[in-house]
């Protein structure tokens, strides 16, 4: 395996560990509200006005309030400190733009409204073969063959001059101007924002497990207060 598969490798194992020591902490404050006298799960059914209910209900809101709106903070601190970094103009996420959609897909979700497709077709053409966006960043892709990820599209900019300059920098549009907005994304090495990527990827790893355990739970406990 190369060292990039390596390290997605690794990521997926630190993701696991963090889910799971994110799991702990929310029903640790779950908890912390239960009622003394009550026994039970927070996902049991309650009939309505009991302290079970209201239990349920007080978690529901402190989910969706409490907890939120700190996973939601730390991420605005995370995208702050990204504006102390800046592009290094190395190219690559010009050259070698990937996408879980063909082509054909992102026209249809751009008609149908979807504003970053509509964007991203504005910016990117398709690569004519996985071979040509090879030689742009060979260990990205080689990442994909060895994870066996078929599904993945390639595409590139030709408003790219052969100097790697961008040809109409001041009217880039704006997911050229965000990139990287996520610091999960795959950056390579010469990217200005990969000590970013590698200084917050923990703390976005956990905010991340934070989300989908939030939303579990949210789903769970609302079935019962029907
Ligand atoms: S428009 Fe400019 S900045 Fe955006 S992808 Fe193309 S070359 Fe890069
Ligand atoms: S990969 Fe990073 S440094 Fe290179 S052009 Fe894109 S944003 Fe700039």
């Amino acid at each position: 395996m190369n060292k990039l598969g390596t390290s997605v490798e690794n990521l997926r194992k630190k993701y696991r560990e963090i889910f799971e020591k994110s799991v702990e902490e929310i029903q640790t404050r779950i908890d912390d509200i239960k009622p003394e006298d009550l026994t039970g799960d927070i996902f049991d059914y309650y009939e309505s006005d009991s302290k079970g209910r209201q239990w349920q209900e007080h978690t529901v809101d402190m989910l969706e309030n409490d907890i939120s709106k700190e996973v939601y903070r730390k991420f605005q601190e995370i995208l702050a400190y990204r504006k102390t970094f800046k592009c290094s103009g190395c190219a690559t996420c010009c050259n070698l733009a990937c996408s879980e959609f063909s082509p054909e897909e992102l026209k249809q979700k751009a008609e149908s409204g979807d504003n970053f497709a509509r964007q991203f077709l504005s910016v990117f053409v398709p690569y004519s073969s996985k071979e040509e966006a090879r030689k742009i960043y060979p260990q990205y892709i080689e990442m994909l063959d060895e994870s066996k990820e078929d599904d993945v599209y390639f595409y590139h900019c030709p408003k790219l001059t052969a100097d790697k300059r961008c040809s109409d920098y001041e009217n880039r549009p704006q997911i050229c101007r965000d990139f990287p907005d996520n610091p999960l994304s795959i950056l390579p090495e010469t990217c200005g924002f990969k000590q970013w990527k590698d200084e917050v990827e923990p703390v976005t790893l956990m905010l991340h497990a934070m989300v989908e355990i939030i939303e579990y739970y949210i789903d769970k406990i609302k079935l019962n207060l029907k």
